[in-house]
């Protein structure tokens, strides 16, 4: 089942594949009332892993035409996710000592979520951001200067050209979904000044086995980082790693500091050279460590199912929250829809009304819950548990329950 594949990073052959998913429709791919009857576009959804660089990816690619056409997902939506990136903002701010004569690149800028941080102190800021509609709406909303299109070596290369160098560069989730790797960073390299930083998050592969978050596994999500990896393929490119931090943001990320390999900073800090340590003690860069993953999956499948089957068997009214793209993953690989569930609600209003991808459940306002009361409601965005289990209190109090699906099913 192991297709000859070329590692997106060192462009070596002999990634073997670990899990296969099956073939699934695109996660954020929501479908509107009027298409319900036509049949959704599937895709294989496997991972390997790079023997060579370390590197976990997915062993095909879906075209980025088709996965950004209709791209519905506005971080701004996520009060965690503002409080975080308000936090990195104002540490930057400070300790790059930035001013009006700095400049703030980020590659996929979303609707200027993080940028307008850095415009409120002052601080020139410049969005790329591929999506239209988004891009409109960080220009139109918040004021933020943003090209309307995909990050890349040649544009690095072009705003280096033109004297736009970055004092700090960000890409926040957006690493993983990028095609050509080595374009994207050899872009950062090119774009970032002489005393740059790059401040890049990704999720944590340690985290996604550890803690068997294989609905983090998508077709928009390409790659699946170490640090092992990550420092390699920066290493490739002029870029050292000299700060690392773990993040509890998408289920567990690795924020990484790199700066050009000919500045005064280019040498990788205790905690890079304590979690590269770590990996090699657990094995991280080795196959091994990958190996019973799959088992893992279908016995927390097995578990989860069973578990919703015998609620359903015994009269209890079930509905789930969070039509995210790693609820998508969950719902087709488990085999769960609409004769198990009523309903998903979601804060989304550009997601309400329309229905899950595969599963076709129909995404209602979160209001919902404590109007239909469900008695148990799966909670497919357990990245934001506090947060939501705090916002749907009055559910909680009139008797409700929330199934978290991940490490292992458990009801709350
Ligand atoms: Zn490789």
């Amino acid at each position: 089942m192991t297709a000859p594949l070329v590692c997106r990073s060192c462009a070596r052959p002999g990634a073997e594949t670990f899990l296969d998913l099956g073939r699934t429709p695109l996660a954020n791919s929501l479908v509107t009332a009027d298409r319900l009857d036509e049949p959704e576009p599937r895709f294989p959804l496997a991972v390997a892993f790079c023997p060579h660089c370390g590197l976990v990816q997915l062993t095909e690619s879906v075209p980025p035409e088709d996965l950004f056409r209709d791209y519905v997902y506005f971080s701004s939506f996520s009060d965690a996710m503002l409080a975080h990136c308000e936090r990195m903002a104002g540490e930057l701010l400070a300790d790059r000592r930035l001013g009006p004569t700095s400049l703030v690149v980020e590659a996929a800028s979303n609707d200027g979520y993080l940028l307008q941080y850095y415009q409120r102190a002052g601080v020139p800021v410049l969005g790329v951001e591929p999506a239209t509609n988004i891009a409109e709406t960080a220009r139109r909303e918040r004021g933020i200067d943003t090209l309307n299109e995909f990050f890349t070596r040649e544009l690095g290369e072009r705003l280096r050209a033109a004297g736009r160098r970055a004092d700090v560069f960000h890409a926040h989730n957006v690493l993983a979904h990028v095609p050509d790797l080595n374009g994207f960073v050899a872009g950062v390299r090119a774009v970032l000044a002489d005393r740059g930083v790059a401040v890049i998050e990704a999720p944590y592969v340690g985290e996604m086995i550890d803690r068997c978050e294989f609905d983090t596994i998508y077709h928009e999500h390409l790659c699946y980082f170490s640090l092992t990896a990550l420092d390699r393929l920066f290493r490739r490119h002029g870029l050292v790693v000299r700060d690392v931090r773990r993040v509890p943001i998408h289920g567990g990320s690795l924020r990484l500091y790199a700066v050009p390999a000919d500045s005064p900073e280019a040498a990788p800090g205790p905690a890079v050279r304590e979690l590269l340590a770590e990996e090699v003690r657990r094995g991280i860069d080795r196959r091994d460590y990958y190996a019973d993953f799959a088992a893992r999956v279908a016995t927390l499948k097995a578990d989860l199912v069973g578990l919703l089957r015998r609620l359903k068997g015994e009269g209890e009214r079930l509905a789930a929250y969070g039509a995210s793209a790693k609820g998508s993953t969950l719902l087709n690989y488990c085999g769960v829809g609409a004769e198990t569930l009523d309903f998903v609600a979601d804060r989304s209003t550009v997601k309400q009304g329309r229905y899950t991808p595969g599963t076709h459940l129909p995404i209602v306002p979160p209001a919902a819950l404590v109007e239909r009361m469900p008695d148990f409601t799966l909670l497919l965005t357990w990245n934001f548990a506090d947060e939501i289990l705090a916002q749907q209190a009055e559910y909680r109090r009139r008797g409700g329950k929330f199934i978290i699906p991940l490490p292992e099913p458990t009801v709350v």
